[in-house]
Protein backbone atom coordinates (compact mmCIF):
# COMPACT_ATOMS: atom_id res chain seq x y z
CA UNK A 1 0.00 0.00 0.00
CA UNK A 2 2.10 3.25 -1.17
CA UNK A 3 2.62 6.13 1.28
CA UNK A 4 -0.07 8.90 2.06
CA UNK A 5 1.73 12.51 1.36
CA UNK A 6 0.94 16.00 2.50
CA UNK A 7 2.71 16.90 -0.62
CA UNK A 8 4.40 15.59 -3.70
CA UNK A 9 6.12 17.61 -6.24
CA UNK A 10 6.36 15.52 -9.82
CA UNK A 11 9.84 16.43 -11.05
CA UNK A 12 13.31 17.20 -9.08
CA UNK A 13 14.50 20.57 -10.73
CA UNK A 14 15.34 23.82 -9.23
CA UNK A 15 11.95 24.27 -9.42
CA UNK A 16 10.63 20.93 -7.58
CA UNK A 17 13.06 20.47 -5.53
CA UNK A 18 13.18 23.82 -3.92
CA UNK A 19 9.58 23.33 -3.64
CA UNK A 20 10.05 19.67 -1.73
CA UNK A 21 12.43 21.20 0.49
CA UNK A 22 10.40 23.82 1.68
CA UNK A 23 7.31 21.56 2.16
CA UNK A 24 9.53 19.39 3.90
CA UNK A 25 10.44 22.89 6.41
CA UNK A 26 6.72 23.81 6.60
CA UNK A 27 6.35 20.23 8.48
CA UNK A 28 4.47 18.74 5.00
CA UNK A 29 5.42 14.49 4.70
CA UNK A 30 6.69 14.90 1.07
CA UNK A 31 7.95 13.13 -1.75
CA UNK A 32 9.47 13.94 -5.10
CA UNK A 33 8.80 11.62 -7.78
CA UNK A 34 11.42 11.91 -10.72
CA UNK A 35 11.65 9.91 -14.08
CA UNK A 36 15.45 10.48 -14.45
CA UNK A 37 18.04 12.29 -12.47
CA UNK A 38 17.70 13.77 -9.10
CA UNK A 39 18.29 17.80 -9.64
CA UNK A 40 16.47 17.91 -13.02
CA UNK A 41 17.36 19.61 -16.06
CA UNK A 42 19.24 22.71 -14.64
CA UNK A 43 21.68 20.60 -12.72
CA UNK A 44 22.52 17.27 -15.02
CA UNK A 45 22.39 18.98 -18.55
CA UNK A 46 21.50 22.53 -18.79
CA UNK A 47 22.42 25.62 -16.41
CA UNK A 48 25.60 23.82 -14.52
CA UNK A 49 27.55 21.97 -17.22
CA UNK A 50 27.12 25.01 -19.24
CA UNK A 51 28.63 27.32 -16.58
CA UNK A 52 31.33 24.42 -16.15
CA UNK A 53 32.53 24.73 -19.72
CA UNK A 54 32.46 28.24 -19.59
CA UNK A 55 34.33 28.38 -16.92
CA UNK A 56 37.21 26.62 -18.64
CA UNK A 57 37.00 29.28 -21.82
CA UNK A 58 37.14 32.15 -18.90
CA UNK A 59 40.04 30.88 -17.58
CA UNK A 60 41.56 29.92 -20.95
CA UNK A 61 40.96 33.56 -22.26
CA UNK A 62 42.93 34.63 -19.09
CA UNK A 63 45.54 32.70 -20.09
CA UNK A 64 45.48 34.38 -23.30
CA UNK A 65 45.49 37.92 -22.30
CA UNK A 66 48.14 37.36 -19.66
CA UNK A 67 51.13 38.86 -21.53
CA UNK A 68 49.12 42.27 -21.10
CA UNK A 69 49.41 41.66 -16.99
CA UNK A 70 53.25 40.83 -17.91
CA UNK A 71 52.97 36.60 -17.60
CA UNK A 72 54.52 34.97 -20.31
CA UNK A 73 52.77 31.34 -21.13
CA UNK A 74 54.77 29.18 -23.41
CA UNK A 75 52.34 27.26 -24.49
CA UNK A 76 48.90 25.76 -23.78
CA UNK A 77 46.54 23.08 -24.68
CA UNK A 78 43.22 21.93 -23.57
CA UNK A 79 42.65 18.53 -22.65
CA UNK A 80 38.59 17.93 -23.87
CA UNK A 81 38.48 14.78 -21.53
CA UNK A 82 39.65 16.44 -18.47
CA UNK A 83 37.26 19.21 -19.20
CA UNK A 84 34.60 16.70 -19.74
CA UNK A 85 35.61 15.10 -16.30
CA UNK A 86 35.58 18.17 -14.37
CA UNK A 87 32.29 18.90 -15.58
CA UNK A 88 30.79 15.65 -14.44
CA UNK A 89 32.51 16.28 -11.14
CA UNK A 90 30.69 19.64 -10.81
CA UNK A 91 27.06 17.61 -11.68
CA UNK A 92 27.78 15.34 -9.42
CA UNK A 93 28.44 17.29 -6.45
CA UNK A 94 25.76 19.71 -7.14
CA UNK A 95 23.46 17.00 -7.30
CA UNK A 96 25.11 14.59 -4.43
CA UNK A 97 23.98 18.04 -2.41
CA UNK A 98 20.22 17.73 -3.69
CA UNK A 99 19.83 14.48 -2.84
CA UNK A 100 21.66 14.49 0.87
CA UNK A 101 19.05 17.75 1.07
CA UNK A 102 16.37 15.42 0.55
CA UNK A 103 17.56 13.07 3.26
CA UNK A 104 17.96 16.06 5.51
CA UNK A 105 14.25 16.63 5.26
CA UNK A 106 12.97 13.39 5.32
CA UNK A 107 12.18 13.91 2.02
CA UNK A 108 11.11 10.59 -0.12
CA UNK A 109 12.05 10.57 -3.28
CA UNK A 110 9.70 8.28 -5.44
CA UNK A 111 11.72 6.92 -8.90
CA UNK A 112 9.68 6.75 -12.48
CA UNK A 113 6.85 8.73 -14.13
CA UNK A 114 4.20 10.41 -12.15
CA UNK A 115 0.84 11.63 -13.75
CA UNK A 116 -2.09 12.92 -12.20
CA UNK A 117 -4.05 9.85 -11.26
CA UNK A 118 -8.14 9.76 -11.80
CA UNK A 119 -9.88 10.41 -9.07
CA UNK A 120 -7.08 12.60 -7.19
CA UNK A 121 -3.66 11.84 -6.04
CA UNK A 122 0.04 10.87 -8.20
CA UNK A 123 0.28 7.69 -10.32
CA UNK A 124 3.65 5.98 -10.75
CA UNK A 125 3.64 2.79 -12.27
CA UNK A 126 0.87 0.74 -10.80
CA UNK A 127 0.67 2.74 -7.71
CA UNK A 128 -1.51 5.55 -7.08
CA UNK A 129 0.53 7.87 -3.83
CA UNK A 130 -1.92 10.45 -2.40
CA UNK A 131 -1.29 14.20 -0.99
CA UNK A 132 -3.59 15.76 1.29
CA UNK A 133 -2.61 19.60 0.50
CA UNK A 134 -0.47 19.86 -2.91
CA UNK A 135 0.66 18.15 -5.75
CA UNK A 136 3.48 20.46 -7.29
CA UNK A 137 4.06 19.62 -10.84
CA UNK A 138 7.54 20.82 -11.99
CA UNK A 139 8.46 18.37 -15.01
CA UNK A 140 10.39 21.55 -17.08
CA UNK A 141 10.69 21.99 -20.57
CA UNK A 142 11.82 19.95 -23.50
CA UNK A 143 13.56 21.18 -26.79
CA UNK A 144 11.57 21.99 -29.48
CA UNK A 145 13.28 22.35 -33.15
CA UNK A 146 12.77 25.54 -35.07
CA UNK A 147 10.52 24.76 -38.33
CA UNK A 148 12.29 23.01 -41.11
CA UNK A 149 14.81 21.14 -38.97
CA UNK A 150 14.54 18.16 -36.62
CA UNK A 151 16.67 16.58 -34.05
CA UNK A 152 19.11 13.52 -34.52
CA UNK A 153 22.37 12.15 -35.49
CA UNK A 154 24.38 15.67 -35.86
CA UNK A 155 21.74 18.34 -35.42
CA UNK A 156 21.56 18.37 -31.79
CA UNK A 157 20.14 20.64 -29.13
CA UNK A 158 21.37 22.62 -26.33
CA UNK A 159 21.75 19.86 -23.66
CA UNK A 160 23.84 17.61 -26.18
CA UNK A 161 25.97 20.48 -26.83
CA UNK A 162 27.23 20.75 -23.67
CA UNK A 163 28.12 17.19 -23.31
CA UNK A 164 30.32 16.38 -26.70
CA UNK A 165 32.35 13.42 -26.67
CA UNK A 166 35.36 15.35 -27.87
CA UNK A 167 36.02 19.07 -28.93
CA UNK A 168 34.59 20.32 -32.05
CA UNK A 169 36.30 21.41 -34.82
CA UNK A 170 33.81 23.88 -36.62
CA UNK A 171 29.81 24.10 -35.08
CA UNK A 172 26.38 25.76 -36.43
CA UNK A 173 24.38 27.56 -33.94
CA UNK A 174 21.03 28.35 -35.02
CA UNK A 175 20.01 30.97 -31.91
CA UNK A 176 22.09 33.76 -30.77
CA UNK A 177 19.68 34.61 -27.40
CA UNK A 178 21.43 33.51 -23.91
CA UNK A 179 21.80 29.61 -24.67
CA UNK A 180 23.33 29.79 -28.28
CA UNK A 181 25.44 33.04 -27.48
CA UNK A 182 26.74 30.57 -24.25
CA UNK A 183 27.39 28.06 -26.57
CA UNK A 184 28.97 29.69 -29.19
CA UNK A 185 31.31 32.28 -26.20
CA UNK A 186 32.64 29.02 -24.72
CA UNK A 187 33.12 26.47 -27.76
CA UNK A 188 35.05 29.45 -30.28
CA UNK A 189 37.23 30.08 -27.44
CA UNK A 190 38.23 26.45 -26.49
CA UNK A 191 39.44 27.09 -30.82
CA UNK A 192 35.99 25.53 -32.31
CA UNK A 193 35.11 27.33 -35.58
CA UNK A 194 31.87 28.84 -34.95
CA UNK A 195 28.87 29.82 -37.31
CA UNK A 196 26.47 32.10 -35.12
CA UNK A 197 23.05 31.96 -36.87
CA UNK A 198 20.21 34.70 -35.33
CA UNK A 199 16.87 35.47 -37.77
CA UNK A 200 16.85 38.86 -35.60
CA UNK A 201 19.01 41.82 -36.25
CA UNK A 202 21.24 41.36 -33.20
CA UNK A 203 22.91 38.47 -31.11
CA UNK A 204 20.89 38.77 -27.97
CA UNK A 205 17.84 40.70 -29.57
CA UNK A 206 16.07 40.43 -26.39
CA UNK A 207 18.90 42.30 -24.67
CA UNK A 208 18.61 46.28 -25.09
CA UNK A 209 20.27 47.49 -27.95
CA UNK A 210 23.24 48.65 -26.57
CA UNK A 211 23.71 45.80 -24.67
CA UNK A 212 23.73 43.38 -27.74
CA UNK A 213 26.04 45.81 -29.60
CA UNK A 214 28.91 45.41 -27.13
CA UNK A 215 28.30 41.82 -26.76
CA UNK A 216 28.24 41.43 -30.62
CA UNK A 217 31.61 43.25 -31.11
CA UNK A 218 33.19 40.66 -28.67
CA UNK A 219 31.91 37.47 -29.78
CA UNK A 220 32.91 37.85 -33.13
CA UNK A 221 36.40 38.36 -31.99
CA UNK A 222 36.33 34.72 -30.14
CA UNK A 223 36.27 32.37 -33.67
CA UNK A 224 33.05 33.00 -33.46
CA UNK A 225 30.94 34.37 -37.59
CA UNK A 226 27.86 35.54 -36.88
CA UNK A 227 25.27 35.79 -39.25
CA UNK A 228 21.93 37.75 -39.13
CA UNK A 229 18.83 37.63 -40.52
CA UNK A 230 19.54 34.82 -42.69
CA UNK A 231 17.49 31.64 -42.37
CA UNK A 232 19.44 28.38 -42.19
CA UNK A 233 18.04 25.48 -44.36
CA UNK A 234 18.18 22.15 -46.50
CA UNK A 235 19.79 20.68 -43.21
CA UNK A 236 21.07 17.01 -43.44
CA UNK A 237 22.55 14.80 -40.89
CA UNK A 238 25.46 12.24 -42.09
CA UNK A 239 27.59 9.79 -40.44
CA UNK A 240 30.64 12.74 -39.53
CA UNK A 241 29.05 16.15 -40.28
CA UNK A 242 26.00 17.85 -40.79
CA UNK A 243 25.51 20.27 -44.22
CA UNK A 244 23.28 23.19 -44.50
CA UNK A 245 23.17 26.27 -46.98
CA UNK A 246 21.78 29.89 -45.68
CA UNK A 247 21.88 33.03 -48.28
CA UNK A 248 23.95 31.42 -51.41
CA UNK A 249 25.75 29.29 -49.68
CA UNK A 250 26.67 25.62 -48.80
CA UNK A 251 28.33 24.46 -45.61
CA UNK A 252 29.34 22.28 -43.28
CA UNK A 253 29.70 21.52 -39.20
CA UNK A 254 30.54 18.78 -37.16
CA UNK A 255 27.20 19.54 -35.29
CA UNK A 256 24.89 21.96 -35.97
CA UNK A 257 23.15 22.74 -32.61
CA UNK A 258 19.54 24.16 -32.42
CA UNK A 259 19.47 26.99 -29.77
CA UNK A 260 16.07 28.76 -30.56
CA UNK A 261 12.91 27.32 -28.07
CA UNK A 262 11.43 24.72 -25.98
CA UNK A 263 7.84 23.85 -24.82
CA UNK A 264 6.85 22.21 -21.79
CA UNK A 265 7.88 18.73 -20.54
CA UNK A 266 3.72 18.17 -19.81
CA UNK A 267 2.75 14.96 -22.21
CA UNK A 268 3.36 12.38 -19.72
CA UNK A 269 1.02 14.44 -16.68
CA UNK A 270 -2.87 13.62 -17.44
CA UNK A 271 -3.30 17.20 -17.64
CA UNK A 272 -6.75 16.60 -19.97
CA UNK A 273 -8.31 14.11 -18.09
CA UNK A 274 -7.57 16.16 -15.01
CA UNK A 275 -8.59 19.19 -16.10
CA UNK A 276 -5.78 20.74 -15.94
CA UNK A 277 -6.54 24.31 -17.91
CA UNK A 278 -3.69 25.13 -20.76
CA UNK A 279 -3.22 28.57 -22.27
CA UNK A 280 -3.20 29.52 -25.75
CA UNK A 281 0.60 28.85 -26.24
CA UNK A 282 0.52 25.31 -24.39
CA UNK A 283 2.21 25.67 -20.90
CA UNK A 284 -0.18 25.41 -17.71
CA UNK A 285 -2.64 27.95 -16.32
CA UNK A 286 -2.09 29.40 -13.06
CA UNK A 287 -2.75 31.94 -10.93
CA UNK A 288 -0.39 34.76 -8.70
CA UNK A 289 0.22 31.34 -6.10
CA UNK A 290 0.65 28.83 -9.10
CA UNK A 291 -2.41 27.26 -8.66
CA UNK A 292 -3.80 25.60 -11.87
CA UNK A 293 -7.20 25.45 -12.78
CA UNK A 294 -7.83 21.91 -10.71
CA UNK A 295 -7.90 22.10 -6.80
CA UNK A 296 -4.78 21.53 -4.66
CA UNK A 297 -2.62 21.30 -7.88
CA UNK A 298 -0.15 23.77 -8.39
CA UNK A 299 2.33 24.02 -11.72
CA UNK A 300 5.83 25.70 -11.74
CA UNK A 301 9.26 26.51 -13.37
CA UNK A 302 9.31 25.75 -17.09
CA UNK A 303 5.87 24.50 -17.38
CA UNK A 304 4.14 28.22 -16.73
CA UNK A 305 4.58 31.55 -18.32
CA UNK A 306 7.20 33.76 -17.48
CA UNK A 307 11.05 33.66 -18.37
CA UNK A 308 12.68 30.05 -18.60
CA UNK A 309 15.01 30.36 -15.76
CA UNK A 310 15.88 28.46 -12.90
CA UNK A 311 15.70 31.03 -9.91
CA UNK A 312 12.32 31.75 -11.42
CA UNK A 313 11.32 28.45 -10.95
CA UNK A 314 12.54 27.93 -7.36
CA UNK A 315 10.60 31.32 -6.27
CA UNK A 316 7.61 29.56 -7.72
CA UNK A 317 7.99 26.30 -5.73
CA UNK A 318 8.14 28.24 -2.49
CA UNK A 319 5.19 30.60 -3.37
CA UNK A 320 3.21 27.44 -4.31
CA UNK A 321 3.71 25.24 -1.25
CA UNK A 322 3.50 28.47 1.12
CA UNK A 323 0.30 29.11 -0.53
CA UNK A 324 -0.52 25.16 -0.29
CA UNK A 325 0.16 25.48 3.64
CA UNK A 326 -2.19 28.20 4.28
CA UNK A 327 0.36 31.24 4.36
CA UNK A 328 0.08 34.70 2.41
CA UNK A 329 1.85 35.18 -0.65
CA UNK A 330 2.44 37.54 -3.00
CA UNK A 331 2.73 37.20 -6.78
CA UNK A 332 6.10 37.87 -8.94
CA UNK A 333 6.80 40.75 -10.34
CA UNK A 334 7.97 39.09 -13.52
CA UNK A 335 9.50 41.44 -15.61
CA UNK A 336 11.78 42.28 -12.62
CA UNK A 337 13.19 38.80 -12.31
CA UNK A 338 17.47 38.92 -13.28
CA UNK A 339 18.04 37.69 -16.49
CA UNK A 340 21.86 36.15 -16.87
CA UNK A 341 23.94 35.14 -20.04
CA UNK A 342 27.46 33.82 -19.19
CA UNK A 343 28.94 34.67 -22.13
CA UNK A 344 32.08 36.31 -22.46
CA UNK A 345 31.45 39.67 -21.70
CA UNK A 346 28.67 38.54 -19.44
CA UNK A 347 25.63 39.97 -19.66
CA UNK A 348 22.87 40.44 -17.24
CA UNK A 349 19.37 42.51 -17.33
CA UNK A 350 16.37 42.91 -15.41
CA UNK A 351 13.24 44.90 -16.01
CA UNK A 352 12.71 46.92 -19.55
CA UNK A 353 15.10 47.84 -22.06
CA UNK A 354 15.50 51.70 -22.82
CA UNK A 355 13.16 51.35 -26.11
CA UNK A 356 10.57 49.10 -24.12
CA UNK A 357 9.89 51.93 -21.56
CA UNK A 358 9.93 54.99 -24.24
CA UNK A 359 6.98 52.68 -25.74
CA UNK A 360 5.15 52.42 -23.06
CA UNK A 361 5.39 56.09 -22.56
CA UNK A 362 7.31 56.20 -19.61
CA UNK A 363 9.25 59.71 -19.10
CA UNK A 364 12.56 57.64 -19.18
CA UNK A 365 15.95 58.76 -18.05
CA UNK A 366 19.27 56.86 -19.20
CA UNK A 367 22.23 56.72 -17.11
CA UNK A 368 25.44 55.21 -18.72
CA UNK A 369 28.43 54.15 -18.00
CA UNK A 370 31.58 52.61 -19.15
CA UNK A 371 33.66 49.91 -16.51
CA UNK A 372 36.41 52.49 -17.64
CA UNK A 373 34.90 55.35 -16.03
CA UNK A 374 35.66 53.52 -12.42
CA UNK A 375 39.11 52.26 -11.33
CA UNK A 376 38.26 48.80 -11.10
CA UNK A 377 37.73 48.57 -14.62
CA UNK A 378 41.12 49.35 -15.57
CA UNK A 379 42.65 47.53 -12.84
CA UNK A 380 41.15 44.46 -13.74
CA UNK A 381 41.34 45.04 -17.35
CA UNK A 382 37.76 45.63 -18.87
CA UNK A 383 37.15 48.99 -19.56
CA UNK A 384 34.55 48.45 -22.18
CA UNK A 385 31.92 47.03 -19.87
CA UNK A 386 28.56 48.82 -20.01
CA UNK A 387 26.33 49.66 -17.28
CA UNK A 388 22.90 51.26 -18.56
CA UNK A 389 20.40 52.29 -15.99
CA UNK A 390 16.78 53.52 -16.87
CA UNK A 391 14.66 55.74 -14.91
CA UNK A 392 11.73 56.62 -14.43
CA UNK A 393 12.15 60.63 -14.55
CA UNK A 394 8.95 61.63 -12.76
CA UNK A 395 9.11 58.96 -9.63
CA UNK A 396 13.02 58.28 -9.83
CA UNK A 397 12.21 54.75 -10.19
CA UNK A 398 14.45 51.98 -11.73
CA UNK A 399 12.73 50.63 -14.56
CA UNK A 400 15.77 48.41 -15.66
CA UNK A 401 18.96 47.74 -15.47
CA UNK A 402 21.20 46.10 -18.27
CA UNK A 403 25.10 45.35 -17.98
CA UNK A 404 27.73 43.57 -20.05
CA UNK A 405 31.14 42.91 -18.96
CA UNK A 406 33.01 41.42 -16.18
CA UNK A 407 30.97 39.86 -13.23
CA UNK A 408 27.65 41.93 -14.83
CA UNK A 409 25.53 38.82 -13.65
CA UNK A 410 26.67 39.63 -10.56
CA UNK A 411 26.54 43.39 -10.55
CA UNK A 412 22.94 42.88 -11.81
CA UNK A 413 21.76 41.90 -8.60
CA UNK A 414 22.82 45.01 -6.66
CA UNK A 415 19.82 47.30 -9.05
CA UNK A 416 17.35 44.13 -8.50
CA UNK A 417 17.63 44.68 -4.40
CA UNK A 418 17.38 48.12 -4.53
CA UNK A 419 14.47 47.97 -6.39
CA UNK A 420 12.52 44.91 -4.64
CA UNK A 421 12.92 46.99 -1.87
CA UNK A 422 11.62 50.18 -2.90
CA UNK A 423 14.91 52.07 -3.90
CA UNK A 424 14.85 54.22 -7.04
CA UNK A 425 18.43 55.41 -8.79
CA UNK A 426 18.81 58.26 -6.55
CA UNK A 427 19.49 55.68 -3.71
CA UNK A 428 21.89 53.88 -5.20
CA UNK A 429 23.99 56.86 -6.05
CA UNK A 430 24.23 57.71 -2.74
CA UNK A 431 25.24 54.64 -1.18
CA UNK A 432 28.51 54.24 -0.15
CA UNK A 433 30.23 51.32 -2.37
CA UNK A 434 33.62 49.83 -1.82
CA UNK A 435 36.67 50.77 -3.66
CA UNK A 436 38.11 49.93 -6.43
CA UNK A 437 35.14 47.71 -7.24
CA UNK A 438 33.27 47.27 -10.44
CA UNK A 439 30.41 47.67 -8.56
CA UNK A 440 31.17 51.60 -8.00
CA UNK A 441 30.10 51.45 -11.68
CA UNK A 442 26.95 50.63 -10.84
CA UNK A 443 26.74 53.56 -8.41
CA UNK A 444 28.10 55.92 -11.17
CA UNK A 445 25.13 54.55 -13.72
CA UNK A 446 23.07 55.99 -10.73
CA UNK A 447 24.69 59.41 -10.66
CA UNK A 448 24.60 59.66 -14.48
CA UNK A 449 20.70 59.03 -14.04
CA UNK A 450 20.16 61.14 -11.27
CA UNK A 451 22.56 63.79 -13.37
CA UNK A 452 25.33 64.09 -11.22
CA UNK A 453 28.09 61.30 -12.44
CA UNK A 454 31.19 62.09 -11.11
CA UNK A 455 33.75 60.11 -13.20
CA UNK A 456 32.64 60.97 -16.51
C1 LIG B 1 21.48 24.64 -22.00
C2 LIG B 1 20.67 25.41 -20.99
C3 LIG B 1 21.31 26.28 -20.14
C4 LIG B 1 20.56 26.98 -19.19
N1 LIG B 1 21.20 27.85 -18.37
C5 LIG B 1 20.50 28.53 -17.42
C6 LIG B 1 21.15 29.42 -16.52
O1 LIG B 1 22.36 29.62 -16.58
N2 LIG B 1 20.40 30.03 -15.59
C7 LIG B 1 19.05 29.84 -15.49
O2 LIG B 1 18.41 30.42 -14.62
N3 LIG B 1 18.41 29.00 -16.35
C8 LIG B 1 19.08 28.35 -17.29
N4 LIG B 1 18.44 27.49 -18.14
C9 LIG B 1 17.00 27.27 -17.94
C10 LIG B 1 16.79 26.28 -16.78
O3 LIG B 1 17.49 25.09 -17.04
C11 LIG B 1 15.30 25.98 -16.60
O4 LIG B 1 14.57 27.18 -16.51
C12 LIG B 1 15.11 25.16 -15.33
O5 LIG B 1 15.79 23.93 -15.41
C13 LIG B 1 13.62 24.90 -15.07
O6 LIG B 1 13.51 24.19 -13.88
P1 LIG B 1 12.31 23.19 -13.64
O7 LIG B 1 12.40 22.80 -12.19
O8 LIG B 1 11.05 23.81 -14.11
O9 LIG B 1 12.57 21.92 -14.56
P2 LIG B 1 13.79 21.00 -14.98
O10 LIG B 1 15.11 21.48 -14.52
O11 LIG B 1 13.61 20.77 -16.43
O12 LIG B 1 13.49 19.64 -14.20
C14 LIG B 1 12.34 18.91 -14.47
C15 LIG B 1 12.54 17.49 -13.99
O13 LIG B 1 11.29 16.80 -14.10
C16 LIG B 1 11.52 15.47 -14.53
N5 LIG B 1 10.27 14.96 -15.14
C17 LIG B 1 9.69 15.37 -16.30
N6 LIG B 1 8.50 14.72 -16.47
C18 LIG B 1 8.37 13.88 -15.41
C19 LIG B 1 7.36 12.97 -15.02
N7 LIG B 1 6.25 12.83 -15.71
N8 LIG B 1 7.56 12.26 -13.89
C20 LIG B 1 8.69 12.40 -13.13
N9 LIG B 1 9.67 13.28 -13.46
C21 LIG B 1 9.50 14.01 -14.57
C22 LIG B 1 12.66 15.59 -15.52
O14 LIG B 1 13.33 14.36 -15.65
C23 LIG B 1 13.52 16.68 -14.82
O15 LIG B 1 14.46 16.06 -13.98
C24 LIG B 1 19.17 26.79 -19.10
C25 LIG B 1 18.52 25.90 -19.97
C26 LIG B 1 19.26 25.21 -20.91
C27 LIG B 1 18.56 24.26 -21.84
Amino acid sequence: MPEQYDCIVIGSGPGGYVAAIRAAQLGMKTAVVEKDKVGGRCLNYACIPAKAVLRVADILSEIDDADEFGIEVSGREVDFSKVSARREKVVKTLTGGVSGLFKKNKIDVIEGEGSLAEGGGVKVGDDVYQASKAIILATGSVPKPVPGTQFGGRVIGTEEAWALPELPKKIAVLGAGASGSEIASAYGRLGTEVLLFEMLDRVLPTEDADISKVAGRTLAKQNIKISLGVPVENVQSHDDKVTFSYGDKTDEADYLIIAAGRGPDVEALGLDKAGVKLTDRGLIEVDGALRTSVEKVYAIGDLVPGPALAHKASDEGVIAVEDANGMKTHPIEYIDIPRATFCTPNVASFGLTEAQAREQGIDVVVGKVQYGAVGAGTVYGDRGGVIKIIGDKKYGELVGGHIVGAKATELIQELVNAKALEGGYAEVARIIHGHPTLSEGVMEAARAADGWLIHG
